[in-house]
């Protein structure tokens, strides 16, 4: 049985696939399964049968040549093995669609193959090559969970690992053909069962088609059980038969009955939209919606990469709990998202290093907290493992007196800089101005731009990713948040001084210098939003980095470093925090028809009413991202604009409920209590 959908399967790392390396008929070596006892394809026909299996049967070359849509067109596959089928689907579009069309391929995996595994795989087709060559290069790694690629600017990849249905079941996005693939019934009746056709059946879209290799009863069964037509078809060389369909009854979604608050508002235009705000989460959204042909005005009163996010270095890492959370997953998702992000967007690396971060055990409590996490989350070392002082200590090349947890593909980011890159993305138009009111109109936003000059700017929808001044509107007033103080002090580095090779985490963190500048913070001092820099603080931050690498700083002293809290540099800006600490990403909820829609679940939680979530329609938001927005922002701008673009999301459903910018206001509904609201009081 699955596990209901709400409840998420464990955070954890995933076996790989365990392939033997078969000669086929025509004597070519392919990929065979050794756990299943099946092949992934044949190299002697193995192109020609997914042509005609998945793509002519779902009739995807004279249905892509008429794709008009906005939206993309999306495929679903069930078992994403070496990518043969997406890849193919990829060329099929790329010679077919219209030029402005886009495609939308959500795979999913429970065995993904290793990396080498996949190239090896792949080699077998030549002219897949560049396509197979951008799958390598992002493959992510084994990790339960949504991984997103982007195969090119037009076409991007989900992929779901996990099992299929447990990960059907939490899709949150619609498709329009489906590949039933995995191996044969026979070999895998595991996956072929009654409640995978149930998945695949809610997340179609009318007019939904299907194909599959199998003729096996089961399937028949199951897809008629759960609403589709099939027809036999002839099938591909020997195979005499195969199965091609469509959905005739969509199942009426009951996901939302136990939470309709967070039902999504339904999509609308959006050819321009206006994103407020240009640090990461704004200037990330921006981004997001401009690469899916989205005109886009980024406004921002002092231009992109200012405010918190206008450091010249910043640390990318989470801290995640030790008993996994929602919190900690999409934690997790977005670390992982943002470093293949970077890696797209600046493969020269002039503006982040993936050096790895420590997070060191300064403490018992702390050593016995990060011994649980490891014990709870078996995941793949390279994406974090656990690490002794000596370990620590040789990995940073400077004496460490803690063990600690190693995040290898974590490190380090220049805040400002990218967000310049990000707002320099064709399509978005950057605009120095303050917004200081919105205004709902029959088919969009005014926006009213302050400074007494009385100007205007309209848009189809709107964004706001302005952090701590980000419910001064007021329809997004009853948000919580709370600003956040921070210093950094930056240290400029004289002849000889010691290296550090990784990005060290305890208190605070400092990164290895840049530039010839030690960066290193950051204080935290909640309920405060002044910018002033202190020196108060800077005696804190010295603290807390001599706490931290005592031997590191006595280099540094002895090498003539001036580590006096009068003489250092350094920057303070404000962020903001959401009260559970979780970023705000989603739909601008009405706050006032929350209140008298759901007003019955003070008296009785159980009695939920049938009610959807009413918004305010096409006002969105990204904030509460505290300190830690290079990992959370980007996932987040992804969910936002995917969610514009009526396309599937890039997190599982009951995570995208976890970032609903309405959590807070229905969880107090519940409670009785009066809403949380405002600056300052978001405790
Ligand atoms: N579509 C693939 C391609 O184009 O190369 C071939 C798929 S291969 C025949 C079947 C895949 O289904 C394997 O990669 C296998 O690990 C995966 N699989 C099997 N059972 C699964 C399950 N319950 N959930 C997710 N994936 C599964």
């Amino acid at each position: 049985m699955t596990a209901a959908p709400d409840a998420l399967p464990p955070l954890a790392g995933l076996q790989t696939a365990r392939l033997d390396w078969r000669r086929d008929e025509g004597g070519e070596e392919a990929p065979h399964s050794a756990a299943f006892d099946d092949v992934y394809f044949s190299r002697h026909d193995g192109r020609a049968e997914t042509e005609h299996v998945f793509l002519h049967a779902n009739r995807l070359p004279a249905r892509f040549a008429e794709w008009q849509e906005a939206r993309p067109f999306v495929i679903g596959e069930t078992g994403f093995g070496t990518g043969l089928n997406m890849l193919c689907a990829w060329a099929c579009f790329d010679a077919h669609s219209p030029p402005t069309a886009r495609l939308h391929l959500v795979s999913t995996e429970k065995f993904p193959l290793a990396r080498e595994d996949l190239a090896r795989a792949l080699a077998a087709w030549p002219d897949l090559a560049e396509r197979a060559a951008r799958l390598v290069a992002q493959w992510p790694e084994p990790v339960a969970g949504v991984h997103r690629l982007w195969l090119d600017e037009r076409v991007t990849l989900d992929l779901h690992f996990g099992d299929t249905t447990e990960r059907l079941e939490r899709l949150d996005g619609r498709v329009d053909a489906w590949f039933l693939d995995g191996f044969a019934p026979s070999k895998n009746p595991e996956m072929w069962r009654p409640e995978l056709f149930a998945a695949l059946a809610a997340r179609s879209r009318p007019g939904a088609t299907l194909a599959t290799f199998t003729c096996a009863g089961v399937v028949k069964r199951g897809l008629a059980a759960a609403g589709f037509a099939w027809r036999k078809v002839p099938g591909f060389g020997r195979k005499r038969e195969m199965l091609a369909g469509e959905i005739v009854a969509p199942p009426e979604d009951r996901r939302r009955a136990a939470t309709p608050w967070f039902t999504p508002p339904a999509a609308r235009a959006a050819r321009h939209v206006a994103v407020v705000g240009a640090g990461i989460a704004g200037a990330s959204v921006a981004a997001a919606l401009a690469r899916r042909g989205v005109a886009v005005t980024l406004l921002d009163r002092e231009g992109p990469g200012s405010g918190g996010s206008g450091n010249e270095q910043g640390a990318l890492y989470v801290k995640l709990a030790a008993d996994t959370n929602p919190q900690s997953r999409v934690y997790l998702a977005g670390l992982l998202h943002s470093r293949r992000l970077l890696e797209a967007l600046d493969p020269e690396r002039t503006l982040w290093s993936p050096c790895g971060v420590l997070q060191l055990a300064m403490s018992d409590r702390e050593q016995a907290r990060q011994t649980r996490f490891l014990a709870h989350h078996p995941l793949p070392g390279r994406v974090v493992h656990g690490v002794s002082a000596e370990e620590a200590s040789r990995l940073s090349s400077t004496p460490i007196e803690h063990g600690g947890l190693h995040y290898p593909e974590a490190g380090w980011v220049r805040p400002a800089a990218l967000c310049r890159r990000l707002a320099a993305t064709p399509g978005v138009t950057c605009r120095r101005a303050e917004v200081v009111g919105l205004t709902p109109g029959d088919d969009g936003w005014t926006l009213a731009l302050g400074e007494g000059k009385g100007e205007r700017l309209t848009a189809d929808q709107v964004v706001i990713a302005t952090a701590a001044l980000a419910n001064r509107f007021a329809q997004t007033a009853a948000l919580p948040l709370q600003p956040v103080r921070g210093q950094v002090s930056r240290l400029a580095l004289p002849e000889g001084a010691p290296t550090l090779d990784r990005v060290v985490c305890a208190g605070g963190y400092v990164p290895p210098p840049l530039d010839g500048t030690l960066t290193f913070g950051a204080t935290f001092a909640p309920n405060r939003d002044e910018t002033a820099v202190h020196e108060a603080d800077h005696a804190a931050n010295l603290a807390e980095l001599e706490a931290t690498l005592p031997t590191f700083v006595a280099a540094l002293r002895e090498a003539g470093a001036a580590l006096e809290p009068a003489t250092l540099e350094g920057r303070a800006a404000v962020r903001a925090a959401s009260p559970d600490k979780s970023p705000y990403a989603g739909p601008v909820p009405l706050a006032e028809a929350w209140a008298a829609d759901y007003a019955l679940l003070a008296k009785d939680a159980t009695r939920v009413p049938e009610t959807p979530g009413r918004h305010h329609e096409g006002l969105w938001i990204s904030a509460a991202h505290g300190s830690r927005g290079l990992a959370s922002a980007p996932l987040c701008a992804e969910l936002i604009a995917s969610r514009i673009c009526d396309e599937p999301l890039p997190l599982e459903a009951p995570l995208v409920d976890h970032l609903h910018p309405g959590r807070r206001l229905i969880r107090d509904l519940i409670q009785g209590k009066p809403p949380t609201r405002g600056v300052g009081n978001g405790s």
